[in-house]
Parts: C-alpha cells; sequence; structure tokens
C-alpha cells in the first residue's frame, strides 16, 4: 500500500501524472485529508467512483497508533507512538501562551552520542518515513480535536529523539508539507530545526530558500568541552559550526538560536560565558539556555539557579541577547527520549 502521507504534493502530481492521472487530484487528495482531515476515500466526495476504487486498492492514509499517553498538570501531553513495524517514538503537546507546539521526533534512536541525552540511550534503528513525520502532528491534532476548542497544533519544532539532518530528505518533505497552504498551513517562522551540528547540512539547509528556524546545539563555548560532551565535534568541530552560521546568516538572512544545556560544573561557570559571548560575537544569534533535565543513567546536573542567572546576566553583560527555556512537563519524563526508554527497559 501507498501512503499518501509520504508526499509532497509536487510530488504527488508528479506521482499521480505518471500513472496517468488528472494532476489537479493531488491537490484534491491534500484538501481532503490535511484541510477536513477524512480517514477514508470514500469521505472525498469529489472524486470519482473509479478513481476512489483505485485508492482504496491500492493507497493508505493510515496514522500511528498511541501507545502510551501522559499528560502533565501543565497540560503537556507526551505520547509512545507505535509505527507499523512495532517501533515505539516519542511526540510531545506543549501549550504556550502563543500556541500548541510539537516536538517531534525524527528517528528512531539516534547515533550521535551526546553524553547528556537519553534519546542516544538506544541507538539509531532507523529514519522516520515521511508519513510518520506528518502522523506525529495528525494524533497530536486529533486529540485537540477531542478537546473541543477548534485548536490544531499552530508550531513545530523538530527536537525530539534524533538527528534531523541525519534524515535530511524526509524532514525537508515534511517541513513542505507542513508549510503547504493545502497541507497542515503552519507559516515558517513557526517552524523549528535543531541540529546537533551535522555542518555539511547547515550549507544545505542554508540553500533552501526557507523562513524556517534554525536552532543548533552548541552546549559549548570551546572544543575542549564540547569534545567531551558531544561526539559530532570530533567531526565537526566548534569553528566548522561558527563559519557553516555565518554562511546561513548570509545565504539565507536569518539568524540562528544557539541551544545551551547549563551542565552544573561542565559548562556553567562564569568564564564560560565569557567566553561563549567572545565566540559568537560578530553572528547575530541568540542564545537560548536549557536547564537540564536530568537522566537517571547519566552523571550530569542541572546548574543551581544562582549559575543559571548569572551565566544569563554575563551573556546579556557582554552583548548577547539570551533567554532560559521555559520548562513543561516536568512531571511525565519530560527529558528528551526518557519515556521510551523507560519503556524499552521494561520490554527487555
Ligand atoms: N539532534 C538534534 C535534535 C534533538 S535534541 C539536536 O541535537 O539539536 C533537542 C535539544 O534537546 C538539543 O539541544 C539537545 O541537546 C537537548 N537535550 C538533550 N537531552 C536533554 C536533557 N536531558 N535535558 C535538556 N535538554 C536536552
Amino acid at each position: 500500500m501507498i501512503s499518501l502521507y509520504n508526499f509532497t504534493l509536487p510530488k504527488l502530481e508528479e506521482h499521480l501524472v505518471a500513472r496517468g492521472e488528472k494532476k489537479y487530484r493531488a491537490t484534491q487528495l491534500f484538501k481532503w485529508i490535511y484541510e477536513k482531515r477524512v480517514t477514508s476515500f470514500d469521505e472525498m466526495s469529489d472524486v470519482s467512483k473509479k478513481f476512489r476504487d483505485v485508492l482504496n486498492a491500492e493507497y493508505e492514509i493510515k496514522k500511528p497508533s498511541i501507545f502510551v499517553k501522559q499528560t502533565s498538570k501543565d497540560g503537556t501531553i507526551k505520547l509512545l507512538l507505535e509505527l507499523e513495524d512495532g517501533n515505539k517514538i516519542e511526540t510531545v503537546l506543549m501549550r504556550y501562551n502563543y500556541g500548541n507546539v510539537a516536538c517531534v521526533t525524527s528517528e528512531v534512536g539516534c547515533n550521535m552520542g551526546c553524553s547528556f541525552c537519553a534519546s542516544g540511550l538506544l541507538k539509531k534503528k532507523r529514519a522516520l518515513e515521511v508519513k510518520e513525520l506528518v502522523g506525529q502532528i495528525l494524533v497530536l491534532d486529533d486529540l485537540l480535536a477531542l478537546e473541543g476548542n477548534n485548536e490544531r497544533i499552530s508550531h513545530v519544532v523538530v527536537m525530539g529523539t534524533g538527528e534531523p539532518f541525519d534524515n535530511y530528505d524526509n524532514v525537508m518533505d515534511f517541513i513542505r508539507i507542513l508549510n503547504h497552504p493545502y497541507g497542515f498551513a503552519i507559516g515558517a517562522r513557526h517552524i523549528t530545526v535543531s541540529t546537533c551540528g551535522i555542518v555539511p547540512k547547515i550549507y544545505d539547509y542554508a540553500k533552501e530558500g526557507l523562513q524556517i528556524n534554525l536552532a543548533i546545539s552548541l552546549h559549548a563555548p570551546n572544543n575542549e568541552i564540547r569534545n567531551r560532551i558531544m561526539q559530532i565535534n570530533h567531526t565537526y568541530p566548534i569553528e566548522k559550526v561558527m563559519e557553516a552560521v555565518k554562511y546561513y546568516e548570509k545565504t539565507a538572512g536569518r539568524r540562528v538560536t544557539f541551544e545551551y544545556i547549563l551542565l552544573k560544573g561542565i559548562n556553567d561557570s562564569k568564564e564560560n560565558a565569557i567566553k561563549l559571548a567572545k565566540l559568537i560575537k560578530g553572528t547575530l544569534a541568540y542564545v537560548n539556555l536549557i536547564p537540564y533535565n536530568s537522566v537517571n543513567e547519566m552523571k550530569y546536573s542541572r546548574s543551581d539557579e544562582k549559575s543559571v542567572h548569572q551565566f544569563l546576566d554575563t551573556l546579556m553583560k557582554n552583548g548577547v541577547t539570551a533567554t532560559i527555556r521555559k520548562e513543561f512537563g516536568t512531571d511525565i519524563d519530560a527529558a528528551c527520549g526518557q519515556l521510551r526508554a523507560k519503556n524499552e527497559q521494561k520490554e527487555i
């Protein structure tokens, strides 16, 4: 069976034309599945019976199923979704005052090996298909529909398990579907992709000509610390990341966000903040400080409140714009990959 959720609109047009169908069918189908959210081909009333028979015989519009659902006191919903092959992935819905934010997983497991991250506890099994990326939004929208407030996901961050630039083509197709007026119609500036710093892909991304936000997990002010906590830094050291960021700013005309987890005694001193400010001077970048979510299996702990504020103040005094990331769902295994890791352990 061919899933309609695997196609961007131009790719669906091409696919249908190649099999002798009319091009406009693609727009019709897109509107049914994304605007109206039908769950069967028979509901597509302006599609001929003959074509509906073809769709029923060879195509599908199936979503992942909910395996575990956790709801936090603050309204955050964390799902463990089951894919067709039995693999499980995490998806999170966060409620900011400006909208409903989906945190999407890009791969089953992750091979980037950041030493503080729970996602990497389970190595990458495979990349997600476009339909599985799209499926995460569809399932969250279904839950929102049940709440009866006529709301849908308004913002998407590709910051769940996995490295989106390690699944570049599928993530880009997913973004095109999110952004398309006949798709989810989510504005580019409401979409953020976060990478640990796969440098060649930052160049590709800069050339896409999209207005999507780019976040880079920096987490250290120099190679010495970054090598210790992020394996990727051995392949793409900090200076290469900074060059790519400058290229991105010039080519895409956009500023990046640097994510910086504050790890107690590792990267959170005043001196580290001064070094960080020096490093990013000359870029337009902005820093998002992330309170660390402790992971049982790992030796790191979160910086205390005082160090966090000292770090923030030092950045600001040295001319860098920075904020502290708001926390959600701290009562429901909020840290990346924790729910899935916990579940797999139970199964073993
Ligand atoms: N692979 C991508 C996207 C997924 S991780 C990336 O590295 O950016 C999304 C963000 O969450 C990254 O900045 C990551 O470093 C951070 N993160 C991972 N584990 C965390 C934890 N335990 N607490 C807080 N943030 C964490």
